[in-house]
């Protein structure tokens, strides 16, 4: 007999994709792993409910934590049958993700994730553009969309959530593939059950450059709020997505999608954010 909480989980990501139009049968998911939990989980269902889906990872080169995940994500796409990129920092960047950090941290005051995090972005975009992709699926959960809804709140940008939600449809340009989040609406907690009753080859331990970083904090913070307000997360995420229409009709009045001068891709100023990084790195 199936397991009840197994086939509650399942059933809310099906609702999710369905509710928000996640996903058309004509279209090619690309699911972006990082070797975690939640992305392993995404990739696992969007397969079992007969999505067609190929799966993206980059490797960091952090250290032995990359090295585990890399083998982790390979030998779950080889068992389940699912075609994967491996996107390495050396043929993208010629250095690690932690190269990068130190060259802009030695000269500006930026968080390892907010470095690594558009980097990341970047790169998936690109790809899975190039892949010939219509969406690309990550990981995301409601804990993770309450911590940087805060976080966004806090530093005074909440127009930099214009592009959330369950899909990301507040980009009027076709370079940008549409991101889908199917873990929206579930909870850390639930999805680490779900993947461990499943046995999942997956690292449990966080990210070693996520020590000390402010999403950390917003995270114990709201772990705070929660037990003393249950049901906490859960509000936040969902005002938001009462105000995300508005947000997001604000946000295209104010400034167009246009082209990066050094890198082509699509952004919102004269310079999109991978290449100031870059810049601050070599000075080029
Ligand atoms: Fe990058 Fe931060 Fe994620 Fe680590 S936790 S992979 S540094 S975004
Ligand atoms: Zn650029």
């Amino acid at each position: 007999m199936e397991d009840k909480f197994i086939a509650q989980f399942e059933n809310g990501v099906k609702e999710t994709i369905e509710k928000y139009n996640l996903i058309s049968r004509n279209d090619r998911v690309m699911v972006a792993c990082s070797g975690g939990k939640d992305s392993t989980t995404t990739l696992f269902l969007l397969k079992k409910f007969g999505y067609d889906v190929e799966a993206m990872t980059i490797d960091l080169l952090i250290g032995e934590w990359s090295r585990k995940n890399l083998g982790n994500i390979r030998s779950f796409c080889s068992d389940m049958g699912v075609k994967l990129h491996v996107i390495s920092m050396r043929e993208e960047f010629g250095c690690s993700i932690c190269y990068i950090r130190s060259g802009v941290q030695s000269k500006v005051k930026l968080g390892n994730c907010a470095i690594c995090g558009v980097i990341k972005r970047w790169i998936l975009n690109k790809r899975a553009r190039e892949l010939g992709a219509t969406r690309l699926a990550t990981g995301h959960n409601l804990d993770d969309e309450a911590e940087t809804m805060l976080m966004t709140m806090f530093r005074g940008k909440p127009d930099i959530m214009m592009n959330s939600g369950p899909i990301s449809t507040g980009n009027p340009d076709d370079r940008f593939v549409p991101r889908i989040k199917p873990l929206y609406f579930c909870t850390n907690d639930e999805i680490r059950k779900y993947s461990k009753k499943k046995k999942f080859p997956v690292l449990y331990d966080p990210c070693p450059c996520s020590v000390g970083t402010y999403r950390r904090y917003v995270r114990a913070m709201l772990a705070d709020i929660e037990s003393k307000t249950p049901g906490a997360k859960e509000n936040i995420v969902n005002n938001f997505l009462k105000v995300l229409p508005a947000l997001r009709e604000y946000s295209e009045s104010s400034g167009k999608v246009s082209h990066c001068e050094i890198c082509d891709e699509p952004c919102r100023n004269k310079i999109c954010r991978r290449c100031k990084l870059s810049k601050i790195v070599w000075d080029k």
